[in-house]
């Protein structure tokens, strides 16, 4: 940001200006007209509609992008469309992950891309197949929901889930999901603290997790 700032000529600074200025109008007229009530009951979550109200509040303010990683050794292409990653035979603790893709600007992001893959409860990445693999796209809401089970440890990292996340038109965001009160999460040299799902253990053994990405639309 800094560096940006810097950089900056005299009349992209004006640019910059002028956007910000057109993006609080539109709030404002958002606001005015009472159009924001009725797309926050279109979201389903209460923490989701906190979360939309406290993002009005700052739109022309930049969204910290989500920290990309690496991809490591086991991505496929071609995974199925599926939100759904377990099956009836799936081993391990049942873990439903939900939440946003966003644009830099706090706008949730439609039809966004997310691929997901990872390892299962013991270790084991399906590198012959496409168990514990796939891709979805966010709902109108910019919402995804990914049901899987909880990725077990392999040797040299830490607990995490793989993702890709691509805005319709945008670059591609490789990254990591990790997960909190992990004993490895201090000596895995890829962990990012940016990257921990906030979890929740439910009273039937299953987990919750949520996780919002700010990705680049263009
Ligand atoms: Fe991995």
């Amino acid at each position: 940001m800094t560096h940006a700032l810097k950089s900056d000529t005299g009349s992209r600074n004006v640019k910059k200006l002028v956007r910000l200025g057109l993006g609080v109008a539109a709030a404002g007229a958002i606001v005015a007209a009472g159009l924001a009530p009725r797309v926050l009951a279109q979201s389903v979550p209460a923490d989701a509609i906190a979360q939309t109200t406290a993002l009005t509040t700052t739109i022309g303010q930049t969204q910290t992008l989500t920290v990309s990683q690496t991809e490591g050794p086991y991505f496929k292409t071609n995974s199925p469309e599926r939100s759904a990653l377990v099956t009836d035979s799936t081993q391990g603790t049942l873990l439903t992950v939900t939440g946003q893709v966003l644009a830099a600007d706090g706008t949730p992001v439609a039809n966004a891309l997310l691929d997901f893959w990872q390892a299962d409860a013991s270790g084991a990445y399906d590198n012959s197949g496409y168990t514990l693999r796939g891709h979805q796209y966010t709902d109108e809401n910019g919402n995804y929901t990914l049901t899987t089970v909880v990725p077990g440890l392999y040797p040299g990292r830490t607990r995490h889930i793989h993702v890709k996340v691509q805005a319709p038109g945008g670059p591609t965001l490789t990254t990591q999901l990790y997960f909190p009160g992990e004993a490895r999460n201090s000596t895995d040299g890829i962990f990012d603290p940016s990257l921990v799902l906030n979890t929740q253990s439910n009273t039937d053994g299953t987990e919750n997790a949520t996780f919002n990405f700010v990705v680049q639309t263009a």
